[in-house]
């Protein structure tokens, strides 16, 4: 039997619907919309996603401030977004420009303006089962699972992929869950073994099809985050969807599987900036 579709955009809507009357709730009251800072970044494809969330942002109410800098400015750049009482949230899109460090950008940004969870503070307060702002992609592909019911508590769980922007986060989710998580990455020896233990395979390494039918285990739910377009205008996954369909009991589809659940994350998370800011 064909594995179910767990199609993103149900899990989406459900999180725009709170957002809309959360910011209809914050624009009466603070006599503005919750308003994002994104600060450009150095390529096309930085440009395309920075124009997919200001037309979701606008769409929904909420104000997209778009900026750009060159290295030399950029830290200081970021500093005045983080000193401004007019921005809640600030969003960098990457890659960086040359010569820009990751670390030394995500300090510049404030905490409590760090929708996308990229300050050591806010993925220190992760790594300890505190609340701050998580990683927006890896939020999403929690509210995905929620949505859907996949059980997480005591599930097997094997996360391939270890960035700080969605494998990292996720797994420490997912460990936050009480799931029991296992954490594969470019030097894990013989990956399709180890994620064919798992009843939840969760994969973000950015290259297309890479895992195939030998690395899911019958039955498993396979929650794809690549997003690897090719030369022809497709967009694939990490996963090889159709490969595995007869094998897995559930799989995101790509497009239209974590991605749409982002955006709309990232808009709650500068709702709830723009709240903890109004309240001081
Ligand atoms: P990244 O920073 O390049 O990290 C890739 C991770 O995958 C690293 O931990 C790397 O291991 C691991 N990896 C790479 N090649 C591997 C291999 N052959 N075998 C095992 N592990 C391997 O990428 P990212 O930012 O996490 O993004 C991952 C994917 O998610 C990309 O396709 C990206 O476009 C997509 N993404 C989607 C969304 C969304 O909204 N759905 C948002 C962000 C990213 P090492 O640590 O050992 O190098």
């Amino acid at each position: 039997m064909a594995a179910r579709l767990l199609e993103g955009r149900p899990v989406a809507d459900a999180i725009w619907a709170e957002v809309d009357a959360g910011v209809s709730r914050f624009a009466e009251m603070a006599g503005r919309p919750p308003t994002l800072a994104l600060v450009s970044g150095a390529d096309d494809a930085a440009a395309a996603y920075g124009r997919q969330i200001e037309r979701q942002f606008v769409r929904h109410g909420l104000r997209v401030a778009t900026s750009s800098s060159g290295a030399p400015d950029y830290l200081d750049h970021l500093r005045g977004l983080s000193a401004d009482p007019g921005i809640d949230g600030i969003l960098l899109l990457t890659p960086l420009p040359d010569g820009v460090s990751p670390e030394q950008a995500a300090l510049a940004i404030d905490p409590v303006k760090d929708v996308d969870g990229q300050h050591p503070l806010n993925l220190g307060r992760l790594a300890q089962r505190r609340r701050g702002f998580a990683p927006a992609t890896a939020t999403g592909g929690i509210r995905l699972l929620k949505h859907y019911a996949v059980e997480l508590r005591g599930a097997r769980t094997v996360v391939v992929g270890r960035s700080p922007v969605v494998g990292m986060p996720l797994a420490l989710m997912l460990i936050d869950a009480d799931a029991t998580v296992t954490v594969c990455h470019s030097r894990t020896a013989d990956l399709a073994a180890v994620a064919r233990e798992a009843d939840l395979l969760c994969v973000a390494i950015g290259r297309a099809g890479f895992i195939g039918p030998d690395a899911v285990k019958p039955g498993a739910v396979v929650i794809d985050f690549g997003t690897n377009p090719q030369d022809d205008g497709r967009l694939l996954g990490d996963v090889q969807t159709d490969a595995v369909t007869d094998i897995a009991s559930a799989v995101t589809p790509v497009p239209g599987g974590t991605g749409p659940t982002t955006v709309a994350v990232l808009a709650e998370h500068t709702l709830r900036a723009a709240e903890l800011h109004r309240a001081g």
